[in-house]
């Protein structure tokens, strides 16, 4: 069935009001980041929250809600004055899922380094997202990235192979994933409207790969989007150019909206009559269409 763009556009409109509320912050790893005024901070921080941004958002804040008490109010300075030995602070740094607490040791370790060899002024990041001529080239900066990390890290490693956890940690920089956390990261620091932060201002909101997790993914097929099975590189840079069709300038502005109807309204993308009765997407959604002869 075709879409309807204007019926789609206006459920995401009505969902965007629902959740454009500061008390939904919580249910997402930007509630670290939000945590701050300094851009230096917030940077910090949106890096480290979305790289360890997999799994369930209480697993995700378990683990990083002790690291950012233990790095005080400044995570930027703290990191700049940190020594090789970590002795005085991240006392409470603890295994997370695929990488060990040695593992998030040497993570910490080179993220400390990495800022001391940084000047000393935002953005931080940003020119290595982008080429020598200031652009960013999706997928491929992203994995440049991913190069950057790799090196630091195997050279506090002391090895020419990360762990697993590590790997994991930064992906891999030649896999055809959608890279979902990395491109998370850059729609926090691209996007300049809620909810994020638009520190970067050499790349543009619509050219960031679509932040593919499982929740959008399931989404993206029940709203007919796509009938693809897998989802990779290719994938983000088509949903994305999809959204743009409803925004060509900010195809990314409804991914924190619908991410909350898997993460808030427990959306499963089956038919459950007492969520999907209620839900602002039913009219839209294939699975309700076809439960309900809608
Ligand atoms: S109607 Fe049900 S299955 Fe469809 S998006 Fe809403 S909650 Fe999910």
């Amino acid at each position: 069935m075709p879409i309807d763009f204007n019926l789609l556009h206006s459920k995401l409109e009505d969902l965007r009001k629902k959740y454009e509320h500061l008390h939904y912050l919580d249910s997402d790893p930007i509630c670290f980041p939000k945590r701050y005024k300094d851009p230096l901070d917030i940077e910090v921080v949106s890096l480290i929250s979305c790289l360890y941004a997999y799994g369930n958002v209480r697993s995700i804040q378990g683990f990083l809600k002790p690291v950012f008490l233990d790095l005080g109010p400044s995570p930027y300075q703290t990191l700049r004055r940190a020594d090789k030995t970590f002795s005085t602070f991240l006392k409470n740094l603890k295994v997370y899922r695929f990488q060990t607490k040695t593992d998030n040791q040497i993570f910490f370790q080179t993220f400390a380094r990495v800022l001391q060899g940084l000047d000393a002024k935002s953005p931080l990041f940003e020119s290595k997202l982008t080429n020598g001529q200031g652009n960013f080239v999706g997928e491929s900066s992203i994995s440049i990235f991913q190069s950057f990390w790799e090196e630091e890290l195997k050279i506090t490693l002391g090895k020419r192979k990360l762990t697993y956890g590590l790997q994991f940690l930064i992906g891999k920089p030649e896999a055809k994933s959608p890279k979902k956390r990395l491109s998370l990261f850059l729609r926090w620091m691209v996007r300049n409207s809620y909810p994020d932060f638009g520190l970067y201002q050499n790349i543009q909101p619509n050219q960031i790969p679509f932040p593919l997790d499982v929740h959008i993914q399931k989404l993206i097929q029940i709203l007919g989007i796509t009938n693809r099975k897998s989802f990779g590189a290719k994938e983000a840079y088509l949903i994305k150019e999809f959204f743009k069709k409803i925004n060509p300038a900010d195809p990314l502005l409804y991914d924190f909206y619908l991410t909350r109807v898997g993460i808030i309204e427990r959306c499963t993308a089956k038919y459950q009559k007492d969520i999907c009765e209620v839900c602002y997407l039913k009219e839209v959604c294939l699975v309700f269409g076809s439960a309900t002869g809608n």
